[in-house]
């Protein structure tokens, strides 16, 4: 591993941010907060493909990535981020490094990429993704960067987060590193107003970010940039003059929001647009940092006649769903959207949580599932796929809740199912979100396809072996769970 990489991941673990990490000692904080991995073994995700996913969103910039096609096979836009124009980001661009590069050094291969990109596509910037293997090789990506930045006149920022560094999450760190590093500040706003701000961590899944940005519309506030969702290079560049960052999503890029408060002053929040009370909570915060750094009080008025509006009218949609899903049970099992925060919108939806899973959260994250569900908070460390079908088989829930790669245990289980990661095509953020989570909930439960599904075909039904079968492997699953 590089030196200048070695010093960035010391730099990311230093981050004061982290309520765990500055309570370790001196030297348990240098040993960083995962274990390193296997090569080959980079489950649900490598470092390279946490920072990709984090900077992806960023729309009009070209993400070139260098190494083996693989890597960009790998990462290349597997989440429904949205864009209201440019739609360069969704163009695969790598240099496809072959065995020569490796023998030879792909450095001149990248340059090349790069003039090429700016040559047909004339981006704002190009970022650039070191990969396991160019890195292996010793190939300097900065050092690329920088001349191809002096000889194009254009941004090239390099983001040097190789697989093999660690898991995902330190990706989305180090992607993040690179934005402070290279980006914010470079640019000056064309105007300034007490009331902008930036949303850090938002990534504008499915068009989340369209479900939040009428209610501030509507309070005058305006989105100086949000990092990364429907992002603009140029707006990122000037984030540095925001009155008050908001980061949302189980900290994943929290070193852009502390490094902010240290180098430019501007002081942050964390909060989350899932659920009502939720919803209600980030606008008044938002409301309160910025009347502290100097907007007009009246604001927070106009924000809890905002809330006030905004809630009847969530609530009066919300009351037809409610009287049908009052009472069923549901099991989620979330991979990175904060687990308390779908907790308490699905019980504001009058749903029963009968389990959560609580592997990806952070100590916080738990103590908030204790607060919201009290003694009732199952939380599930860590569940096999055996224990989920026995739980759905004997009906212990009515729906299960979870990412795209469990559903088919919900299927064979023959009970309802729902995307709530973060491939689903649904927006589930703010008021309107929540209608349609509520919705979407309500068509899975009650599909008629279910009634159909669950009947015995007319082989089992002839068949008292096959059905003896059904029910010993039954009883069998739900002993094991
Ligand atoms: S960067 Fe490394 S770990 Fe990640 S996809 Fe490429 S080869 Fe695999």
């Amino acid at each position: 591993m590089s030196a200048s990489l070695k010093a960035k991941i010391a730099q990311v673990f230093e981050e004061p941010g982290c309520d765990k990490n500055q309570g370790k000692s001196e030297k348990e904080r240098k040993k960083g907060c995962t274990k390193q991995l296997t090569p080959g073994a980079a489950a649900g995700g490598c470092a390279f493909d946490g920072a990709k996913i984090a900077l992806q969103p960023i729309v009009d910039v070209a993400h070139l990535v260098h190494g083996p096609i693989a890597c960009e096979g790998n990462s290349w836009d597997n989440r429904h981020s949205a864009s209201s124009g440019s739609q360069i980001y969704r163009t695969g661009f790598t240099t496809d490094i072959n065995e020569l590069d490796v023998i030879y050094g792909g450095e001149k291969r990248l340059f090349k990429s790069i003039r090429e990109i700016v040559e047909k596509y004339d981006p704002p910037a190009v970022f650039v993704y070191q990969t396991c293997v160019t890195a292996l090789i010793g190939d300097d990506i900065e050092a690329v960067c920088k001349r191809a930045t002096e000889k194009f006149g254009k941004p090239v920022i390099p983001v040097n987060a190789p697989g093999f560094a660690g898991p995902k999450n330190l990706g989305n760190k180090l992607g993040a590193e690179s934005v402070l590093d290279y980006v914010i500040g470079t640019e000056e706003p064309a105007t300034t107003t007490p009331y902008d701000i930036n949303i850090i961590g938002e990534y504008n899944l499915s068009g989340e970010l369209w479900q939040i940005k009428p209610l501030l519309d509507a309070l005058g506030v305006r989105i100086l940039s949000c990092i990364s969702g429907d992002g603009r290079y140029h707006e990122i560049a000037t984030a540095h003059r925001a009155k008050a960052n908001m980061m949302v999503c189980s900290k994943s890029m929290i070193n852009i929001a502390t490094r902010m408060q240290e180098r430019y002053g501007i002081p942050y929040f964390e909060g989350s647009f899932y659920g009502i009370s939720d919803m209600s909570t980030t606008l008044r915060e938002i409301a309160r940092l910025l009347v502290e750094r100097g907007a007009d009080p009246e604001l927070k008025d106009r924000t809890e006649a905002l809330i006030a509006a905004e809630e009847a009218r969530a609530w009066e949609r919300i009351r037809a769903y409610r009287e049908r899903l009052a009472g069923k049970k549901v099991l989620l099992i979330t991979g990175g959207v904060k687990s308390w925060s779908v907790v308490s919108a699905l019980q504001e939806a009058g749903l029963q949580v009968v389990g959560t899973s609580v592997k990806k959260s952070t100590k916080e994250d738990k103590d908030k599932i204790k607060e919201i569900m009290g003694d009732d908070a199952h939380m599930i460390d860590d569940m096999t796929p055996r224990q989920m079908y026995a739980m759905l088989r004997e009906a212990k829930a009515d729906i299960m809740l979870s990412g795209g790669r469990s559903q088919f245990i919900a299927l064979k289980a023959r009970m309802p199912w729902m995307d709530i990661n973060q491939e689903r095509h649904h927006a589930f953020a703010g008021y309107e979100g929540m209608v349609t989570m509520v919705a979407e909930i309500e068509k899975a439960l009650f599909n008629p396809m279910w009634a159909q599904v669950r009947t015995p075909a007319p082989w089992e039904l002839e068949d008292p072996l096959l059905r003896e079968q059904d029910a010993a492997q039954l009883a069998s699953e739900a002993a094991a769970g």
